[in-house]
């Protein structure tokens, strides 16, 4: 199966994915970013270099740095009047040719990170990009070795992304799109399971840029030039989306003077309302010639690195008399949506077999209350495990399995789904053997089979669709509480195994004091009932200190030492005795 790529090439920023193992996934560039700037810097020679090492360039080299050259390829009718720095016929190059190389070097990426060929690309353009523009994007496509499959709007893109592809018939959804440079709004329209769209609206020459401007104007010393604030501006304007104040310092940005100036949410939202507000007009003009009211959408989705602002998300809130969809990364919305739309041409989306997994693990209870996990938690269904367990008490009757789901170490903090009362003949702690096994099937159903091995008696208890059908939020809670509480599970099950461990110590040392007291010297003696006051007190103390329990489980052990040896001599004897060979 051959690889499609998906491509948004943009006007300041390009991205490029592939669908990989049935997820849409966007690719790094050499430098680790998912963005590559969209710019190219041309040497003398007519050579070029692209992406961030052309930007790092334009500052020295402005006559021949190419920056926004989508601007040029797709000249809105009427709206010829960006005049870039620099004159494409200097350079001796076209808008075609140098779109190109952006995407030569997005068709390398792709081809690092994938080590393979790939020569297939979907690539998404405006919504407004006549049939002009969409054939020249075709051309430089097809120009940097790719077969273009698909030219798709960006908004329509965008709509994949946000899963809204799923809508029925007739449903409608405005796309806003502030980016770094432009601004554009989309109605669209669910017909036949295609999108359609509407109506578009926009201004080429509105977005983040502008906003980057206004703050450096507003903070920029009187005779200084802005231009040399606005990167700092622009860092600013970034924090602001999450924090409330930020403050940009430039020290000695012209060799003796510094700037240091404090500016909030309040100042910031005052200064960009305006240039936000100029949006509104293109809205309600989309949704006029879409014939559209805004109670009619079925949602509104944002699309551009602009929209993570929280007074555009207002804004727009506002305008649309709805709440915006912000559950996608709004720079690689229109990205990933390329990238669904080419793994849906190559087949690679639908030819994935969805496989659930299990939501949280499953076990059983054992001795001590501890959670015993038999499937973890995100196994692949069907699945089928097990293991064997044995009765913890002497002449104990039945045993009793509990069923648990969850991720904390102690049963019950668990949720229990069912339980199983296994009955076995009496006999010696330790002497039961008894199989618990745990089958998932691909609907889900778990089916919990207990096993007498002695006497072959089976007992089945089945949980309908438990293992698979649990509410996405009680599975959060449960996986965050189990991380909560991490360090006193992990304490609390440590305790409790030494806490077993003491229970078969003590008993085992007293007996064996009795059977041998006289063998023992008196050293040894006093040694060993040191250290098992020292097991009892810990194992009696209110606090629950599973260091210190372990750490004295193992001084009785070492204490014990030679005893140990003594019983197992005495019992070989014995049983050499039994059998008549000494
Ligand atoms: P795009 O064209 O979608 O890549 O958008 C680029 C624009 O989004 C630039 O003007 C960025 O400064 C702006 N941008 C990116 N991230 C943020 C952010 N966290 N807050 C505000 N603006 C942002």
């Amino acid at each position: 199966m051959s690889l499609i790529l998906g491509i948004d090439l943009g006007t300041t920023n390009s991205l490029v994915g592939v669908v990989d193992s049935g997820f849409p996934i966007l690719l790094a560039n050499e430098e680790g970013q998912r963005l590559t700037p969209s710019a190219v810097n041309y040497a003398a020679d007519g050579s070029c270099i692209v992406g961030a090492a052309a930007l790092r360039k334009r500052a020295l080299d402005p006559k021949r740095t190419v920056t926004s050259v989508k601007r040029l390829i797709g000249r809105r009718s009427g709206e010829g009047d960006w005049q870039p720095p620099y004159q494409l016929s200097e350079i001796g190059t076209t808008p075609v040719q140098v779109s190109a190389e952006i995407l030569k070097l997005l068709k390398a990426i792709a081809e690092r990170a994938l080590e393979q060929p790939v020569n297939r690309a979907v690539i998404t353009v405006p919504a407004y990009f006549n049939d002009a523009q969409r054939n020249a994007t075709k051309q430089a496509g097809e120009l940097a070795g790719l077969t273009v499959e698909r030219i798709v709007s960006e908004p329509t893109a965008a709509a994949l992304a946000y899963g809204l592809d799923k809508l029925s018939e007739r449903q409608k959804i405005a796309v806003y799109d502030l980016g770094g440079g432009t601004f554009d709004i989309s109605v669209l329209e669910m017909r036949e399971g295609i999108f359609q769209v509407l109506s578009t609206a926009g201004d080429t020459q509105l977005g983040g840029d502008d906003i980057d401007r206004a703050i450096a104007e507003s903070i920029c010393p009187t005779g200084a030039d802005p231009a040399q604030f606005v990167e700092a501006a622009e860092a600013a304007k970034k924090r602001l989306s999450t924090e409330d104040s930020t403050r940009i310092d430039l020290p000695f940005y012209d060799g003796s003077i510094s700037l240091s100036h404090e500016i909030n949410r309040n100042d910031f939202e005052k200064l960009v309302r305006p240039l936000i507000e100029r949006t509104r007009t293109h809205c309600l003009r989309a949704l006029s010639d879409a014939g559209v009211k805004p109670d009619e959408l079925d949602a509104v989705i944002l699309v551009g690195g602009s929209t993570r602002i929280p007074m555009v998300r207002r804004y727009v809130a506002e305008i649309f008399g709805r709440e915006p969809d912000i559950s996608q990364n709004p720079d690689e919305a229109v990205a990933l949506g390329a990238v669904i739309q080419a793994g849906i041409l190559s087949g690679s989306l639908k030819n994935v077999l969805l496989l659930d997994v299990t939501p949280l693990s499953l076990g059983i209870e054992t001795f001590g209350g501890l959670m015993n996990t038999i499937i973890p938690r995100n196994t692949t269904i069907p699945c089928k495990a097990g293991e064997m367990f044995t009765n913890a008490v002497t002449n104990q009757q039945d045993m009793l399995i509990r069923v648990l789901q969850g991720e904390r170490e102690l049963a019950k903090d668990n949720w229990e789904l069912g339980r199983i009362v296994l009955p076995f003949p009496a006999g010696a702690k330790g002497s039961a053997r008894v199989g618990v096994q745990f089958t998932i099937d691909a609907n889900g159903i778990l089916q919990v089979l207990a096993r007498d091995t002695a006497t072959q008696t089976d007992t089945v208890l089945e949980i309908q669709n438990t293992a698979v059908d649990v509410d996405d939020d009680r599975v959060e809670q449960m996986i965050a509480e189990s991380v909560e509480y991490a360090f006193e599970d992990m304490n609390e099950r440590v305790w409790t195994e030494a806490k077993l461990k003491a229970e078969e110590l003590l008993p085992a040392v007293d007996a064996a004091l009795m059977q041998f007291g006289d063998a023992v010297s008196d050293d040894e003696r006093s040694a060993i009932m040191t250290a098992a006051v020292k097991v009892r007190t810990s194992l009696n103390a209110p606090e629950h200190d599973a260091k210190a329990l372990k750490m004295a489980n193992q001084e009785l052990d070492d204490a014990t030492q030679e005893l140990a040896v003594r019983l197992v001599e005495r019992a070989m004897e014995e049983s050499l005795l039994r059998r008549g060979l000494v």
